[in-house]
């Protein structure tokens, strides 16, 4: 787009899944912003920011950016760059088949991006290897709704928190990961002290500081608590017969497993809640049927977090509890754009458009939309695995698109390894010399917030514009057109000719709608008539949108119809598992990881704004009173974290947030700014079987004081 002077802008924040929308207006120079507001016309925070949000402008500059696109250290054109990548890719399918290629994508990506990225994987090279750092994020919930739903829809919207009698936050420290939503949760409480706010998580964090009850349960508990709910909400003859009549299989099945796992002791001893708070709980629960359940990261982030998904949401299906103003289980995606890039199937389980490879029919229909040459026909490899293939040789050509695994998943030892030994690294980004760009082979500078230009879907399923404001310095490029340019070259000149983001959006609304009449829930198929100035133009907008709903769609399931064959929901039998990893006499702490209020992902934005190292400057680890004093730890002390896959230093931090026999890591730091202190390097790589999410909320570790 072309900078005008003094002009005001909206655009959406580039962090979490609230999706703030955000106004900025440029100097003079064109290079940078005055000011940086919160739109007040947006709906998912009207008018307000967080910190990060507002301190948006002090994160730009050129400093640290990547400005050029290098090959093994050395400056390069972008067409030597993009030559290079395309013949190896080549090579690559003619020696080993489309299996040896790898795309490592990210929730940062605009829809626009994770579009070609897909297109050009699964419909021009042959390989579903196309997987994202989402997978670490929101990938338990995507199979819980599907389990559940038939498709990975999330039913609510932010407005029903002001419908709400109830709010449940499980897994999910919303004051400092998602404070936009949170504010408004705090503004409900204060105008109806009557709502009732109950915190389900391990540490006391800032959100309980609105709970009328915060249950500290064991880590890795939570679908205990669940079962609990529903086979107690059995028990009081409350279950919504007629709703699960009309609208719910499974429910037997569900309460069977509820019932055999929900004993008073075992419930008790699981969760290490006391009976008054179990009680508490559940007459909360029994009281208000309009309750809305928020999970995030500390449901999702485990070994079972699918089947946590689906306790949290047949406690809702029983009820009729969702479809309902101010009800439902909602899943908080912690990134700006973790539900685009679901929309469009950048994930290696699916195909595109919601659709999966399983899915009667649906190759073929993306083969004809798309013209597609080499269409692949199964599923690839999600995130560890797919690092795990690189690090077996069986992945040659690796590309990595603005995320920094060495820092984010789990094991960075296996990550390093497998950089290392990959025969061709790309890594697009927009800074150099984050630890993953140090272990490129070819380094593709990519534009930023404020640059990129394309779409993100938030939490609540509306879809806002990023907007490209600012121009690109140096020889900074799109990922799309980079993407695009590499298909050129491998002759798929007409699939991949776009010249503007609007050109792919339009395509990805349309396919959206392709020989579906109507049925996919991910349907956008009315936005596949946009003109350039209404796509440029575009206010925020929930999808479906459709021709029953052509301004977007608030809340899901209104109707009791879900996108199963038959029409009706599933209740899931869930019988509780313990974390993959346990302690032991080598390893007696158990370790979480998260976010604190002010940083971002692995801090290559957030890092470069002082005023955000203001509320945390450094790493550290939680721990509580009575093991800091049991082991003679002062404040400060640095203690030496060992667990079975690596080491790391930190400080330590005695709270009584904590419960003793568990510690709590941030994740943002890095080699880059603190040495040694890298959490990942503690976790070993075990995920989900079903969603193929990492376990990042519990590692098992020992502590040696330095
Ligand atoms: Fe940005 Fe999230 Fe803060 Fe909103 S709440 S301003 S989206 S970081």
């Amino acid at each position: 787009s072309i900078p005008v002077r003094n002009t005001t802008y909206k655009t959406t924040c580039p962090y979490c899944g609230v999706g703030c929308g955000v106004e900025v207006t440029q100097n003079d120079d064109h290079t940078s912003f005055s000011s940086v507001k919160g739109d007040k016309d947006h709906p998912a925070n009207f008018g307000r920011l967080c910190v990060k949000g507002s301190s948006l402008a002090a994160t730009l500059g050129r400093e640290g950016r990547l400005l050029e696109p290098t090959i093994y250290g050395a400056k390069a054109t972008w067409d030597e760059a993009l030559t290079l990548i395309a013949d190896k890719i080549r090579t690559t399918i003619e020696n080993e088949g489309p299996g040896g290629l790898g795309f490592y994508l990210s929730g940062q990506m605009l829809t626009e991006d994770y579009y070609v990225a897909n297109k050009l994987a699964k419909g021009f090279l042959g390989t579903a290897n196309v997987d994202t750092n989402s997978r670490l994020c929101m990938a338990s919930a995507v199979v819980a709704q599907k389990r559940a739903f038939g498709s990975d829809t999330v039913p609510c919207s932010y407005d029903d928190i002001d419908h709400a009698e109830c709010i449940i936050m499980v897994g999910w420290n919303a004051a400092w990961t998602h404070p936009i939503v949170y504010q408004r949760i705090a503004a409900a409480k204060q105008r109806r002290p009557e709502l009732k706010v109950i915190v389900i998580d391990p540490r006391k964090t800032a959100t309980c500081d609105l709970a009328d009850l915060h249950l500290a349960i064991k880590p890795g508990s939570d679908a205990h608590v669940f079962n609990y709910l529903l086979w107690q909400t059995e028990r009081a003859d409350k279950l919504d017969r007629d709703y699960i009549n009309a609208h719910v299989n499974g429910v037997e099945s569900a309460l069977e497993a509820a019932r055999i796992s929900s004993s008073q002791c075992q419930t008790l001893l699981a969760t290490g809640l006391s009976q008054a708070q179990l009680d508490q709980l559940v007459a909360t629960w029994l009281s208000c049927e309009k309750t809305l359940t928020f999970y995030s990261q500390g449901v999702n982030q485990s070994s079972s977090g699918v089947d946590k998904g689906n306790a949290i949401i047949n406690c809702h299906l029983v009820t009729g509890r969702i479809g309902k103003e101010g009800a439902g289980p909602f899943s908080i995606t912690g990134q700006p754009n973790a539900m685009g890039g679901r929309e469009v199937g950048g994930l290696a389980n699916q195909l595109a458009a919601h659709m999966d490879f399983a899915t009667p029919g649906a190759i073929e229909t993306v083969q004809r939309f798309w013209q597609a040459p080499a269409m692949a026909t199964e599923n690839g490899l999600k995130a560890v695995d797919m690092f795990q293939a690189v690090e077996a040789g069986q992945i040659k050509v690796l590309w990595i698109m603005a995320t920094n695994p060495l820092v984010s998943l789990p094991d960075s030892h296996q990550v390093r390894r497998a950089l290392k030994k990959c025969e061709l690294v790309i890594v697009s980004d927009c800074y150099a010399g984050t630890d993953t760009a140090t272990l490129a082979d070819v380094l593709l500078p990519a534009t930023t917030w404020s640059e990129k230009d394309g779409t993100v879907t938030n939490s609540e399923r509306c879809i806002s514009r990023q907007r490209g404001i600012l121009p690109p310095p140096g020889e900074v490029r799109h990922d799309w057109w980079a993407i695009c340019e590499v298909a050129k070259r491998l002759g798929f000149q007409k699939a991949f000719s776009y010249e503007h983001p609007h050109e792919i959006f339009v395509e990805h609304a349309a396919l959206s709608a392709f020989e579906n009449n109507g049925q996919r829930d991910f349907n956008i198929g009315m936005m596949s008539q946009l003109t350039r100035q209404e796509y440029d133009q575009l206010s925020p907008i929930q999808w479906p949108v459709t021709q029953d709903q052509p301004y977007g769609t608030k809340r899901m399931f209104v109707d009791g119809k879900f996108f199963t064959p038959d029409q009706k929901a599933r209740c899931l039998p869930i019988l509780p598992k313990i974390p993959f990893i346990s302690t032991s006499s080598d390893f007696p702490f158990v370790l979480n990881t998260g976010r604190v209020r002010d940083q971002w992902h692995t801090m290559t934005r957030t890092g470069r704004a002082p005023i955000l190292n203001q509320h945390t400057d450094r790493p550290y680890v939680a721990i509580s009173p009575a093991d800091a004093n049991a082991l003679k730890i002062q404040e400060g002390q640095l203690l030496r974290l060992k667990s079975p896959v690596g080491q790391a230093c930190l400080p330590a931090k005695i709270t009584a947030d904590q419960t003793p026999g568990n510690l709590f890591v941030p994740i943002h730091w890095n080699d880059q700014n603190t040495n040694h202190s890298v959490v990942s390097r503690l976790i070993p790589q075990v995920v989900d079987a079903l969603s193929g999410q990492p376990e990042s909320k519990h590692a098992s570790v020992a502590i040696e004081p330095q």
